[in-house]
């Protein structure tokens, strides 16, 4: 692995770098998880693919940069050093659009990814159900084949649907053969949340952001293809598990939380001790030292993870250990700046907010108890029992 930039990926960061500082809004922005935040944020997300800078890895014919995966960490890496709006439509870009580059048809591509990309389009995420969360192969939300119609009638209920409220279309999973049991017999869905028989309800988060929603499905048609010929069903009828494998796969691994994100929060913590200094005991200078050192480590191995991915070699699996290297440690990086902070870490703040997120982090896109039992079989190679 060569860890230097070449002089491309350095002209790379100073144009990002430039632009970003021209743009990105002085005053952030309202949380991307309350209705008015999120409107906000929408308008950001447009400057962003006006200017080519939402989704730069894509080909250029989908509104990105062509630019290859280093350059996306690179891009990642800028914005967050200097602070830009969370990325409201990140269950499609980070998600859903890997999963259509790997599984998706042409007409799929062409058309979905464009209308993604300029925020026109806005997923959500149905995986989750009232039954089924750990154990996502529980569940029961089902399709049912209309073949005189031509297409799909579904029935049942998701929840912890991130800014689902706020959203305009769902990727999910649904039970197309109730006669298959467990993995077998899903099938990944693309549902515009406006078909009719959809009822979306916001519910609050404990922090107060409407930032989840139950969406309930009662005989909702999806036809096999949409008025431009885009198919409803994303990889093979039956076979919807090994391609939201893929989307779970970008979403603990790479895609979802690239290494800028906690290189940024632990420079952050660097510079909070250097205002109280006064008040940062060899305890917390140990801690922050840790935390620091273990922000690099997450970029170093994700750049070994990026060098595998160009070299043919998908982490599968592996993406397990990022996603519960990145959770812990966001989640140290917070408690060890609140208890540098003292009773001022009690009052409603950037660290306070950041800490409540962090505690979420072990929880989604699959608990790290999960994680765990993953790979301890299917990267150590442990036996189930
Ligand atoms: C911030 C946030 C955003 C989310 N966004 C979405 C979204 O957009 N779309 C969506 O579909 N879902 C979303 N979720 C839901 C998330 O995927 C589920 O919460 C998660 O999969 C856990 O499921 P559960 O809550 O039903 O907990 P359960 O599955 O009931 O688990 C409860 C506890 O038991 C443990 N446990 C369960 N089974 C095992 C086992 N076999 N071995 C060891 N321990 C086990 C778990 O680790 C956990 O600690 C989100 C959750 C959060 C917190």
């Amino acid at each position: 692995m060569d860890v230097t930039w070449t002089p491309r990926e350095r002209d790379f960061r100073a144009l990002a770098r430039e632009w970003l500082t021209e743009h990105v809004p002085r005053e952030p922005l309202p949380s991307g998880d309350t209705r008015d935040g999120f409107a906000a944020h929408l308008e950001w997300e447009r400057t962003l693919f006006e200017h080519r800078w939402s989704v730069v890895s894509w080909p250029h014919a989908y509104g990105g940069r062509d630019a290859s995966l280093w350059e996306w960490l690179i891009f990642e890496e800028e914005y967050y050093r200097i602070g830009a709006p969370q990325r409201v439509t990140q269950n499609g870009i980070f998600l859903l659009a890997p999963t259509l580059f790997e599984f998706g048809t042409r007409r799929q591509r062409d058309e979905l990814l464009p209308r993604m990309a300029s925020a026109t389009d806005l997923w959500c995420q149905g995986w989750s159900e009232p039954g089924a969360g750990s154990d996502l192969a529980g569940i029961r939300a089902r399709a049912e084949r209309d073949e005189q119609a031509g297409g799909w009638l579904l029935n049942g209920q998701k929840t912890w649907t991130t800014r689902g409220a706020f959203c305009t279309h769902l990727f999910g999973l649904f039970r197309t053969d109730p006669a298959q049991e467990r993995h077998r017999g899903l099938t990944y869905f693309l549902v515009p949340l406006d078909t009719p028989g959809v009822t979306v309800r916001g519910f609050d988060r404990l922090d107060g952001d409407e930032g989840f929603a139950d969406v309930f499905f009662d005989n909702v048609f999806v036809p096999d293809e949409d008025r431009r010929g885009v198919p409803s069903v994303l990889g093979e009828v039956g076979k919807g598990w090994q391609v939201a494998m893929a989307t779970t796969g970008s979403e603990r691994g790479l895609t979802l939380r690239s290494p800028g994100r906690f290189l940024r929060t632990a420079d952050r913590l660097v510079e909070l001790a250097r205002e109280r200094q006064h008040e940062v005991s060899d305890g917390l200078v140990e801690r922050i030292t840790e935390g620091w050192m273990r922000a690099q480590a997450y970029q170093a191995f994700t750049l070994a993870q990026v060098t595998d991915i160009v070299e043919g070699r998908p982490p599968g699996a592996r993406s397990s250990m990022n996603k519960v290297f990145w959770s812990e440690l966001d989640i140290d990086l917070h408690e060890t700046a609140l208890d540098l902070l003292g009773p001022d870490g009690q009052l409603d703040g950037p660290w306070s907010r950041g800490f409540q997120f962090s505690l979420a982090g072990p929880i989604y896109a699959g608990t790290n108890e999960i994680q765990r039992n993953i790979i301890a079989e299917r990267v150590l190679g442990l036996p189930r029992k």
